[in-house]
């Protein structure tokens, strides 16, 4: 064991830049175990520490009189592999190894120098050979009925717990002293509420002949050897069906055969919450083997789930973006379901994304990439090996979508929405309705003098929320009451614009709602309370009859067989948006809408209001031509110089002074110069909480060496007085 060991401790400032050489004293080093990966206490700056070892040395440049020595040594280690993943996250987001170190700590690790949560024990009982034997018909051993019964639960279930036994601990130990049952404590994970446990069913079904088509590639490179793939990209796989396609079906069998090859699994969901049928099919398919990983989990759950990842005892990880750094031992597929969505960018530090860890760790482990999307990235279709499902499974047609022109209209409701729903209404059947916008209306003006109201922290109009008569800023939550009166000019003429997902309900109601009808709605307003997202799409799905109004996230994801209309409102609103992802965001809210209606027996039908028909987006989706969209798209970009043909690294200056913030910007505007880049600003941000921010946005063909550039321009800036007296933030990739 080589005495010297790097490591990083976990500290958030900026300004620490490790690893430091520590010495192992000789009773740690004696013991064994200390690696890369170890956690460890350490004395850092007068306190102490958790530290992270990245390396092991033989020798160091520092002073022996100068080498401190850390304390104790906490379990579990992080996987080395994780150390590496993380290490290289901080380079490519322009991060500390110390934040990036923080995102694969076991979970209740964190800062702490002591482990929080540990190992859960349970007394268990299991039935015995001699038990098995006392129950068969012709043994004279003498049971009472209960004692009977309780051997014969545990030879038929096997272990159970002893709680779950039904029997009183001093029967099991009167059990257990005769030798008919096995008594003892074991290591117990517990397991989230829902879980399906020990469940296993469902045998796969019959492939489609597309799905066996697009499957055959994948199983062939999960057969490859680890070390024998050669070219990484023949690995990585875009799985492009319309919604409905069984797309979910061709992953767990992929993952099935990567089980079989001794291999473990990631999949990642863009949000637990709205993909319960997903995360419910993998533990149908495969038992205790997954395990679930997410932040609604209590600290006791979350860490016996990465400990049996961690042990190799589960070996399916399923989770959001942070389950890309689950501990998976001998990692063989990475599997990420719609991978359009922007759920899976981080936007804390480190701002990393959940697809580009997740390319990066299956190339790390030789594993097999496999992204899935009914609506795919650009990105994705120039970078992966597209594979198509053009069917759905059921081989019914996608709903026709007609586009409605909103420029004359008088109503939030073009006259033949509301014809539409009125026939959903008469035929007892259901109807989904997209706002993208929360809240009643979108902004107030005075009609007297055009003052509009605006929060005092940010620049950005207030929304009005009826229900709670207010007015709030959705970016930092300021409200203050509904106005009745024009603060600049006293005028009461108060005029409300656009409509919100509130005053939409509202709408329905009037038009159409009644008992046996119902109008429910769903957005940030309605579903933040844990389970609320489900709690409504329960109440929906369970309805025999009504609509669902809301945010993007009715498009999302869930199977509701009745649904015959989808409804889209403003469907350019997040066209107007200056963002070179509009067009892709537009199309896919579309597809995707497109995808709810119409799976059951009806025929379905989509309905577009938009004040751009002819945006191609629009057009595109109208079609269901993802292929023109994305060739057209591509296209753009590739003459626009934006992704996958650039990357994009946007550096954000803030102060509550806009001087402070200009001359950072402009300090890094002189210091930045990435290799053939461009570099676009300092441009002025809209203010946010109070701060001024200013804005550079480089374009660069060649990602590394100008990342690299941004974080030496970033570090030298953030020491320089100009630099300290704002705040600066780097994001790679950004949304
Ligand atoms: P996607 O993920 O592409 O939207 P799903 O995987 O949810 O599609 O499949 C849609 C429905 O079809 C699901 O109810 C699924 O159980 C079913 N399904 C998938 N593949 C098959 C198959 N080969 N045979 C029968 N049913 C299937
Ligand atoms: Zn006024
Ligand atoms: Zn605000």
């Amino acid at each position: 064991m080589p005495p010297i060991v790097r490591i990083e401790p976990l500290t958030t400032a900026r300004a620490v830049r490790g690893p430091f050489d520590y010495l192992l004293p000789p009773a740690l080093a004696a013991a064994g175990g200390v690696g890369v990966g170890s956690l460890l206490a350490v004395p850092f700056a007068g306190r102490e520490l958790l530290g992270v070892v990245v390396e092991l040395a033989d020798a160091t440049d520092v002073p022996a009189e100068r080498l401190a020595e850390p304390r104790a040594v906490l379990d579990p280690a992080v996987p080395a592999d994780l150390v590496a993943l993380a290490r290289w996250m901080a380079d490519e987001y322009c991060s500390t190894p110390a934040r990036a170190l923080g995102l694969v700590l076991p979970p209740g690790a964190g800062r702490a120098v002591r482990p929080r949560v540990r190992v859960r024990t349970a007394l268990v009982a299991e039935a015995t050979e001699a038990g098995r034997a006392a129950l068969a018909p012709d043994a004279d051993t003498k049971l009472t009925d209960r004692q009977r019964a309780v051997v014969a639960r545990l030879a038929a279930d096997g272990a159970l717990p002893a709680t779950a036994t039904g029997a009183d601990h001093g029967s099991l130990r009167r059990l257990a002293d005769r030798g008919l049952i096995a008594l003892e404590r074991r290591e117990r994970r517990r397991r989230p509420v829902g879980a399906a446990v020990g469940a296993r069913a469902a045998d796969p079904p019959r492939l489609t002949d597309e799905q066996r088509t697009v499957l055959a590639p994948v199983l062939a490179s999960l057969r490859k050897p680890v070390g024998e793939s050669g070219d990484g990209g023949a690995r990585r796989f875009l799985l492009h069906g319309v919604t409905g396609s069984g797309k979910t079906e061709v992953y767990l069998q992929a993952a099935e055969a990567a089980l079989n090859a001794g291999r473990g699994v990631i999949v990642l969901v863009p949000e637990i919450a709205l993909a319960p049928q997903t995360v419910a099919r993998f533990q149908a398919r495969f038992g205790d083997t997954v395990a679930v990983l997410h932040s609604q989990l209590g600290q006791g759950e979350r860490f016996d789930e990465w400990n049996a990842l961690n042990r190799g005892e589960a070996r399916i990880a399923v989770g959001p973006r942070s389950a890309v750094f689950a501990p998976v031992r001998n990692l063989g597929l990475v599997i990420v379901d719609e991978e359009h969505e922007p759920a899976y960018k981080h936007e804390g530090d480190p701002r990393y994304d959940a697809r580009r860890v997740a390319a990066w760790r299956a190339h790390q482990a030789d594993a097999v990439l496999l992204s899935g999307s009914a609506t795919p990235r650009p990105e994705s279709v120039h970078a992966l090996t597209r594979l198509r499902l053009t069917q759905r499974v059921d081989g019914r047609a996608l709903p026709p979508v007609d586009v409605l022109d909103m420029v004359d209209a008088r109503h939030p409701l073009h006259p033949e929405t509301r014809e539409a729903l009125a026939e959903v209404r008469r035929a007892n059947r259901k109807a989904i309705v997209l706002v993208n916008r929360r809240g009643w209306s979108n902004f107030l003006s005075c009609r007297a003098c055009g003052h509009v109201w605006t929060c005092p922290q940010c620049d950005v109009a207030l929304v009005l929320h009826r229900a709670e008569n207010a007015v709030t800023c959705h970016h930092c939550g300021y409200r203050e009451r509904i106005p009745q009166t024009c603060t600049a000019c006293g005028s009461a003429s108060v005029a409300r614009h656009g409509a919100g997902t509130e005053r939409i309900e509202q709408e329905l109601i009037e038009a159409i709602g009644d008992p046996a009808f119902p109008v429910l709605r769903l957005d940030a307003d309605t579903g933040t309370t844990r389970g609320g997202v489900q709690r409504v799409l329960t109440e929906f799905d369970r309805a025999p009859a009504g609509v669902l109004v809301g945010t993007q996230v009715v498009a999302k994801g869930h199977d509701f067989p009745d649904v015959t209309l989808g409804v889209v409102l403003d469907a350019d609103a997040t066209l107007r948006f200056p963002d070179f992802r509009a067009e892709e965001r537009t199309f896919s809210l579309v597809a995707q809408l497109a995808g709810r209606a119409g799976r059951g027996s009806d025929d379905g039908r989509v309905l577009v209001q938009t004040l751009s028909p002819d945006a191609p987006s629009i057009a595109a989706a109208a079609k269901h031509d993802a292929d023109g969209f994305l060739r057209g798209e591509l296209q753009r970009r590739e003459a626009l110089a934006y992704p996958p043909f650039a990357s994009l690294i946007r550096i954000t200056a803030s102060a509550e002074d806009l001087a402070d913030a200009t001359n950072a910007a402009n300090a890094l505007r002189e210091r930045i110069d990435p290799p053939d880049a461009t570099v676009l600003g300092p441009a002025p941000l809209f203010r946010l909480r109070g701060r001024e921010r200013m804005q550079l946005l480089i374009k660069a063909p060649r990602r590394r060496a100008a990342v690299a550039d941004v974080a030496r321009a970033v570090d030298a800036v953030a020491r320089s007085k100009a630099g300290r007296a704002a705040n600066l933030s780097v994001d790679v990739d950004p949304q």
